[in-house]
């Protein structure tokens, strides 16, 4: 009797795949079991998702499977389901939705077994030498010298730099001897959890919070609001001890940029555990060890961006999202998921409690806690007891600006600097000049790719498409009229930093953005720096605004409030809601009181004097309702379609299709086709269709009954085309 499998593959197309098992692995075949299997002509990683005993392809075009590449299923169930879940929630491939599941070692085959290690120490000859025969190699002496103390793990020629060169030679001498090493599971932080640190007594709200998140059992959702300084960290700390001591593991997820060592230390300091830290600049080794560690239960915490939503837990216990509002939690590309709301999924699956954090909770997650199904701790005092921020908002209109600085801001800033004190001052646009102007014919050059200007940088001497990435030497003549007379437009984060090294040369300025942080490690050493007082003026992007502590800020400016006020956006006002709460939570402390100041042209702007007046919680709640009116999320739920091509008619065909399959009515509004807001980028036009239905359970069944039809559109084979459910971001 033949046995057939179905396999999801890591391709767009939204079906599994059939294969014939191969004699030999009939006893073997499992669901969830990882198969290598010939597809077109490739070779592909897939997961076994149904075992049959009959297959409807015909048995001359049946395939067996190469490779049967696991004994045990990779992914505990929970996962699995949580996978298919999402599969379908954001109508992706289940393939795509499961390789996503998995590091990128085991997507592409490599063993999930424990690895082993090898370790190096000397044999009776190299015991027997004098040492003073390799005084003319010191790096051979060196490791020599080393291990005469004790055998060297393959892992130590990473982290302290011996050398493997060195090694050979010794081994070459036939000095040396190998010994393979199975990396042993350590639970012992099961059974006896080792604190290193006191915690520190709470407060009474802190309290609150941790017993009502003790007192939960199986899975349940809170919102833990608290503004920047309160002690959500103290609160996770607190939880995390009485779940470690269960003997259950723990899963905390930070924003890209949360993810600094200062955060890591934070848990390493208090619990003597292992923490599996699992971030994008791991290697694909580290990053599978870091799993494995989840997987097997090693690892009692496990720390991580995005896509560490995924990792296997053997005893799940908790599950924490910090700073929960971050968008950088949705997936922008691929299947463009949402690990919040994910997370709150796997706590589901899994039993387990879910914790989301943050100062400026996500409108959705705020309306979750105040229809009562997240149960809603406040902490509304900074912990270390300091003072309010003052705020003040600046006129600028028919006002003089210096590379974007009012007079008013320039005098403020000096007032806080000669007092000893630092000063941060926000902007979001990177590069000297967001636009590169021709002084004569008034031309504003722009990608030819895409429709939008190109930012210049002056010390790289480029102007750059900040879209698409083309770039090219700053040219010497207008690309309209030949004039040499060109001039940046509007004011960078580059420029602001050296006008201001300019007005205040006593005191040191750094900037901090994707620019200046490239290199692994230099934003980690920047933050350092800042701490230690070595710099006076902060200047950056909202990399500055998230989660990092500055005490000695005691003055933040908001450079240009008009450009995040002005967007096509509908969730426009809540990101700078947000940001403005984060960024002026940045300053000040009990004995140095903070004030923000905003440079506007739209000092009437009532959503700013909402938000200054009234404070996020207020404001939120207002957006709250106005989203109910608008039919906008999160009172209605929505879908995009995006479709690019280099003809922009080929997009709209397909998406003009799309829109006439799907009903309309007062419950279901589908608005478009109609051209993104960036309608052009890298060469090809955007357009998009959305979707917007009362009923989360409509909207999944319309979608799902036309899909198999959108793919089958001979429109859509010459558009490139995606889903975006819940979309964060509708450029
Ligand atoms: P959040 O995560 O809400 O921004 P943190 O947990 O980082 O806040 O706490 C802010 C500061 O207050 C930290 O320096 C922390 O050590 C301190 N802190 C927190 N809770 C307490 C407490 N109960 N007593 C004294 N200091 C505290
Ligand atoms: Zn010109
Ligand atoms: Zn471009």
């Amino acid at each position: 009797m033949p046995v057939f499998v179905e396999v999801a593959l890591p391709v767009p197309m939204r079906q599994t795949f059939s294969y014939q098992v191969p004699e030999s692995n009939v006893s073997q075949i499992q669901l969830g079991l990882r198969v290598k299997v010939p597809f077109g002509r490739q070779q592909l990683v897939g997961l076994i998702t149904a075992i049959k005993q009959e297959c409807d392809v015909p048995a001359n075009k049946i395939k067996p499977f190469s490779e049967l590449l696991d004994t045990t299923p990779l992914l505990p169930e929970s996962l699995y389901k949580l996978t298919l879940w999402a599969a379908r929630y954001y109508f992706a491939s289940q393939g795509q939705m499961l390789s996503q599941a998995l590091p990128v070692a085991l997507r592409k085959g490599l063993s999930a077994q424990p690895q082993t290690v090898t370790f190096f120490s000397l044999n009776d000859a190299g015991k027997a030498v004098d040492i003073s025969v390799l005084k003319r190699a010191p790096a051979q002496k060196k490791l020599f010298e080393l291990l005469q103390q004790s055998s060297i793990s393959q892992d130590d020629f990473t982290t302290q730099e011996l050398s493997k060169v060195a090694l050979k030679a010794l081994e070459d001498k036939g000095w040396v001897e190998r010994q393979l090493v199975v990396n042993e599971t350590d639970l012992s932080w099961r059974e006896q959890l080792n604190m290193t640190e006191t915690p520190l007594k709470l407060n009474k709200q802190q309290a609150v919070a941790v017993s009502v998140l003790n007192q939960q059992k199986g899975f349940h959702c809170s919102l833990l609001e608290g503004i920047t300084g309160s002690g959500k960290t103290e609160v996770y700390l607190s939880i995390l001890e009485t779940i470690l001591k269960q003997g259950k593991q723990a899963l905390i997820l930070v924003p890209e940029i949360g993810l600094t060592p200062q955060t890591i230390n934070r848990f390493k300091r208090r619990f003597d555990v292992t923490i599996a830290v699992i971030h994008s600049a791991l290697t694909d080794n580290q990053r599978l060890e870091a799993w494995r560690q989840a997987r097997s239960g090693e690892a009692a915490i496990i720390i991580g961006t995005r896509s560490a939503l995924f990792t296997p837990m053997a005893y799940p216990g908790l599950i924490i999202l910090d700073e929960e509002h971050d968008s950088s939690f949705k997936q922008q590309e691929g299947v463009r998921y949402h690990a919040r709301d994910l997370a709150v999924m796997r706590g589901h699956l899994e039993k387990v409690q879910v914790i989301l954090g943050s100062a400026t909770p996500s409108l959705e997650t705020l309306q979750n806690a105040i229809s009562g199904r997240y149960t809603h701790l406040e902490l509304a005092e900074r912990a270390g007891a300091a003072q309010k921020v003052k705020q003040g908002i600046i006129d600028i209109r028919s006002q003089p600006l210096k590379s974007g600085m009012s007079a008013s801001m320039i005098n403020e800033m000096r007032m806080h600097l000669d007092a000893g004190n630092q000063v941060l001052l926000f902007l979001n646009r990177r590069g000297f000049s967001p636009a590169l102007l021709c002084h004569e014919c008034g031309h504003l050059h722009e990608c030819d790719r895409c429709d939008a200007f190109f930012t210049v940088h002056q010390g790289l001497n480029e102007i750059c498409c900040h879209h698409c990435g083309n770039q090219y030497a700053i040219p010497h003549q207008c690309h309209e009229c030949g004039s040499t007379m060109l001039m940046g437009h509007g004011t960078g984060t580059e420029q602001l930093a050296q006008a201001l090294e300019q007005e205040f040369p006593q005191y040191p300025v750094v900037r901090i953005d994707r620019d200046t942080t490239r290199k692994k490690g230099s934003l980690e050493k920047q933050l350092n720096s800042i701490l230690k007082g070595e710099y006076k003026i902060l200047v950056g992007t909202q990399m500055l605004a998230k989660g990092h502590h500055f005490p000695d800020v005691t003055l933040v400016g908001l450079m240009d409030v008009d450009g995040a006020l002005f967007s096509a956006d509908f969730r426009a006002p809540e990101r700078f809601a947000q940001l403005y709460t984060q960024v002026s939570g940045r300053a000040g402390r009990a004995d140095k009181p903070g004030k923000v100041l905003l440079q506007t042209h739209q000092s009437e702007n009532p959503i700013l004097h909402d938000l200054l007046k009234n404070g996020y919680g207020k404001f939120a709640r207002a957006q709250l309702e106005e989203r109910q009116q608008a039919l906008l999320p999160p009172a209605w739920h929505m879908v995009l379609l995006r479709a690019d091509a280099h003809l922009a008619e080929d997009a709209d065909n397909f998406l003009q299709q799309v829109a006439n399959l799907l009903p309309q009515d007062k419950d279901f509004e589908v608005i478009g086709p109609m051209p993104a807001p960036l309608d052009r980028k890298a060469g090809k036009y955007r357009r998009q269709l959305l979707f917007q239905a009362k009923n989360r359970q409509r909207l999944q069944q319309e979608f799902e009954q036309i899909l198999p039809q959108i793919e089958a559109l001979t429109e859509s084979k010459r558009c490139r085309w995606s889903i975006d459910r819940d979309p964060q971001d509708l450029m």
